[in-house]
């Protein structure tokens, strides 16, 4: 088994254009000044930013990714972005099924599926996130939640080179508050496990599983170096370019 850690920013709706292109400058710049990296870097702007972070990127070894996408390849859905248009400005990957959207707009993960579907057929990677609720967590419900989703939302055609997961606990988002080490790497070895069930375990042992919630440079070793942790999907920390780069370098 050898998986390259993954440390991905959700940069969620925040960042106008001085922003995104202050945070991709100063990102780009420390990628390029480093050498023998054992991580990828995953930079996910709101769409509005994602052709001029694609720019100032560019060369820079960054990966480029969109925070959703529609399930339809065009049409009438006003509003929306495809897997395909994202691939066109230079995503290689895209978010779906992240616990805000799900939440804010009621996405399913049959919907999910279909999005993570739509991901593939375009070319791109698709970053499924996962993750239970708090009050799923103090029912005792959290591996079974878990599993759901990734049954609920994985797509078919899924593998280690074209699917990512990040387990996300909807209450860790945001808040400052963790789960214990030894909590995230038992859900981490279920979801492990879960993905032997519908993929086969030599698959499995390849799929990245990231740990996302309340990641910052003062845990981000205490999280990203356990067992079945193969990275880290960041959201405010990701804003901060010293920040980020911080948990990354928690790889090395
Ligand atoms: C996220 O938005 O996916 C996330 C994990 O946010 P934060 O790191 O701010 O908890």
């Amino acid at each position: 088994m050898s998986r390259r850690s993954l440390i991905a920013g959700n940069c969620k709706m925040v960042g106008l254009k001085a922003d995104g292109v202050a945070l991709a400058g100063d990102l780009a710049d420390r990628m390029k000044a480093s050498t023998n990296r054992s991580f990828d870097l995953l930079l996910c702007p709101p769409f509005t930013l994602i052709s001029t972070v694609s720019e100032v990127i560019s060369g820079s070894g960054i990966e480029l990714g969109g925070q959703d996408c529609h399930p339809a390849e065009k049409g009438a859905h006003t509003g929306d972005i495809s897997a395909q248009m994202l691939k066109d400005q230079g995503c290689g990957y895209v978010i779906v099924g992240h616990s805000e959207r799900r939440t804010d707009h009621g996405e399913t993960d049959a919907m999910v599926k279909a999005k993570a579907d739509a991901a593939l057929q375009a070319g791109l990677t698709a970053l499924i996130c996962i993750g239970e609720t708090e009050s799923e967590r103090d029912a005792g419900h959290t591996l079974a939640v878990v599993r759901t989703q990734i049954s609920g939302s994985l797509p078919g055609a899924a593998t280690a080179a074209n699917t990512v997961i990040a387990y996300e606990p909807v209450w860790a988002i945001g808040t400052g508050r963790t789960p214990t080490s030894d909590e995230v790497q038992t859900v981490h070895s279920a979801i492990r496990a879960t993905l032997g069930n519908l993929l086969g375990t030599a698959e499995a042992d390849q799929i990245r599983i990231l740990y996302g919630g309340s990641v910052k440079p003062a845990n981000a070793k205490e999280f990203l170096n356990l067992a079945d942790v193969d990275g880290g999907l960041v959201g405010g920390a990701s804003l901060i370019a010293a920040d980020f780069w911080a948990i990354a370098e928690a790889y090395r």
